[in-house]
């Protein structure tokens, strides 16, 4: 880890200020991932300015109906906070599968956002990786990429997205609020995360010394009929191979509106409104679902490790679906990965 400076700012200008006064500095909230990056030396800031005092905590109701969650919100007090539990369980649900009690207490919903990838290379400094060293080349191209993306990858970069509250942020079509040097803004969800393209080194549309200031969700709440199912290769305390948070407003058991959204498998939570669109007037039936799954992972592409994941994320669609219409959860997710891979 190299040296670096440090100061706690007072107010959310005053953040946005230090920051754009110093070169190669970072926000620090909860610090779950960057400290991790920093002594790994994936990370080099020379200036951390912390964010701990802000008042951006706050969980509220919105006019409109939805719901505001302050970006220094822990993970934690997010899924337990009653309007969550109660008007956005898939948000809670969600949540809940990502990383451990103890990260939950510390992570910031607004750092949610921002961590970075999981890909072996990017926190390998011996490896080329466009990600972290733009230029060198992909070393998950051509080598193991178990927990690489099968959609929207480039020839730079095969990264996913390792979030998963940000898969039922991106299916609840959340909003972002961010403050930055030319005032505040909001950026819709689906369009803050980036594809790789040939900038893989660029996770996301903030512009420079912008900060996430909270995250609105919107008034429908699909608290009826949900489901986020997550695979991974632990039970506990692991990124998802393939993640789906599916919700369903059903009249009777035609589909009046759906939500689909995918982690695990792309450099951004995967929402595919087409998909969304396909549903809706439809029987909620597996024959349905099918289609829906074809029809997301139509332009997947595997790179030899993580091909398996085409033909689980399918299953996957298909499965939390079939949860989301009737309810249930498996007794073992793990079960349903083990059986899929023999
Ligand atoms: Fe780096 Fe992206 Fe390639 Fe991983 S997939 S090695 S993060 S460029």
């Amino acid at each position: 880890m190299n040296g670096f400076t440090f100061t706690q700012a007072p107010a959310v200008d005053a953040a946005v200020r230090d920051k754009a006064a110093h070169d190669a500095s970072a926000f620090i909230g909860g610090g779950t991932n960057l400290i991790d990056l920093m002594k790994e030396n994936v990370s080099r800031p020379t200036h951390l300015v912390g964010l701990k005092h802000l008042p951006l905590a706050a969980i509220e109701n919105t006019a409109d109906g939805g719901l505001r969650l302050g970006a220094l919100a822990t993970n934690a007090d997010t899924a337990y906070h009653p309007e969550v539990e109660k008007r956005y369980p898939l948000l809670n649900q969600a949540i809940l599968a990502g990383a451990s009690p103890q990260l939950r207490n510390m992570a910031t919903d607004g750092g949610n956002l921002l961590q970075r990838t999981r890909c072996y290379y990017f926190y390998d400094l011996a490896t080329p990786c466009n990600k972290r060293e733009p230029g060198t080349g992909c070393s998950a191209i051509g080598g193991y990429n178990r927990v690489c993306g099968i959609l929207g990858t480039s020839e730079s970069c095969i990264a996913t997205h390792p979030s998963d509250m940000c898969v039922a942020l991106a299916a609840l079509g959340a909003v972002v609020r961010v403050s930055g040097p030319a005032g505040e803004r909001t950026i819709q969800f689906a369009d803050f995360h980036r594809l790789p393209g040939d900038t893989p080194e660029l996770d996301n549309n903030l512009q420079k010394d912008e900060l996430i200031t909270g995250l609105d969700l919107p008034a429908n709440w699909f608290s009826q009929n949900y489901s986020y199912l997550k695979l991974r290769d632990r039970t506990s305390y692991a990124f998802a191979l393939v993640s789906v948070a599916a919700a369903l407003e059903l009249d009777g058991n035609t589909i009046k509106d759906a939500r689909l959204a995918l982690g695990g498998v792309a450099h951004k939570p995967w929402r595919d409104t087409e998909a969304e669109d396909l549903m809706k007037g439809q029987p909620a039936t597996a024959d349905t679902f099918r289609k829906v799954a074809a029809k997301v992972l139509a332009g997947a592409k595997g790179f030899g490790s993580n091909t398996f994941k085409i033909e689980l994320a399918k299953r996957a669609i298909v499965r939390a679906l079939q949860q989301a219409t009737e309810m249930t959860r498996p007794a073992d997710e793990n079960a349903f990965l083990e059986q899929f891979l023999g």
